[in-house]
């Protein structure tokens, strides 16, 4: 039985990409769950998650009850941070953005990732006693997964993309980010143990996130997840060829709905079908 879900963030209304997103999901999942990723405190707000389900709702879309909020799984994400760093496989990182930025523009080229230039490695390799002393003396820091270590660990890995085997790049996104420095995990941490623990057997969503993929199966490997099966899609863009922002009122469903949309107007507009009759 094939388990899908859909996984935004509160950070602003649906627009018409989540719209696509939410509706790929559910249409190719036997179940469909959603989770709400909501670790970024600073950023989510509950009027945004409220929105969320009403407009899911009125798209015509069921969720699977409980829905899953990342605010309330700190402890699974230390659990599997804590099974990291036993095996060696993280460590602090001290840097500012600006810290990195300056390195970066030091080092002339720096190696680039799927992502932009990557992580250059600063905190890598400090001796010990000085992260104890840094850490000792409250500077704030991020854990990172020391990529090249874990890949060595893990061996040659691959994941399903719309059910053929690609072969995982996961230097492509350098060492990223398990847990930030104010918050308890990271994207790629949270969403890998979410998905496990949901149950998620096909992961859905834009072809933006496909190289995130490479390192998200590493993770799996090293905590002993189960891999699901992926299908990125493609992604809605405005009429300039962008991403819909969250900022730009125009496409959010709310507003949509507001100037008299239906349900069948928002299906058209992304070239599907009537959900509803084609579920
Ligand atoms: N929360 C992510 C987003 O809104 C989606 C994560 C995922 O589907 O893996 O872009």
């Amino acid at each position: 039985m094939i388990v899908t879900r859909f996984a935004p963030s509160p950070t602003g209304y649906l627009h018409l990409g989540h719209a696509y997103a939410a509706l790929y999901a559910a249409k190719a999942g036997a179940r469909f769950l959603l989770r709400i990723e909501d670790i970024d405190r600073a950023r989510c707000r509950p009027e945004f998650e409220a929105a969320i389900y009403e407009d899911l709702a009125w798209l015509g879309l069921d969720w699977e009850q409980p829905v899953l909020r990342q605010s309330e799984r700190t402890s699974a994400y230390r659990a599997a941070i804590q099974r990291l760093t036993e095996r060696g496989l993280v460590y602090p990182c001290f840097c500012t953005r600006k810290d990195i930025a300056d390195e970066i523009a030091r080092a002339g080229a720096a190696p680039h990732g799927a992502e932009g230039p990557l992580y250059p490695g600063l905190c890598r390799d400090l001796p010990e006693e000085i992260r104890r002393e840094r850490i000792a003396s409250g500077i704030p820091h991020a854990l990172r997964l020391n990529v090249a270590k874990a890949v060595v660990i893990a061996g040659p890995l691959s994941f399903q993309e719309h059910g053929e085997e690609i072969a995982v790049d996961p230097v492509s996104l350098g060492d990223i980010v398990v847990a930030r420095k104010e918050m308890p995990a990271a994207y790629h941490l949270a969403v890998v143990v979410d998905d496990a623990y949901q149950g998620v057997t096909l992961v859905t969503r834009g072809e933006d996130l496909l190289s995130a993929t490479h390192v998200q199966r590493l993770l799996q490997a090293l905590l002993g997840l189960p891999a699901p099966q992926y299908a990125h899609h493609r992604l809605i863009l405005d009429e300039h060829g962008k991403k819909f922002s969250k900022r730009d009122s125009s496409v959010t469903l709310r507003d949509l709905h507001a100037s008299g949309a239906t349900p069948r107007d928002i299906f058209v507009r992304l070239g599907l079908d009537d959900f509803r009759r084609t579920r």
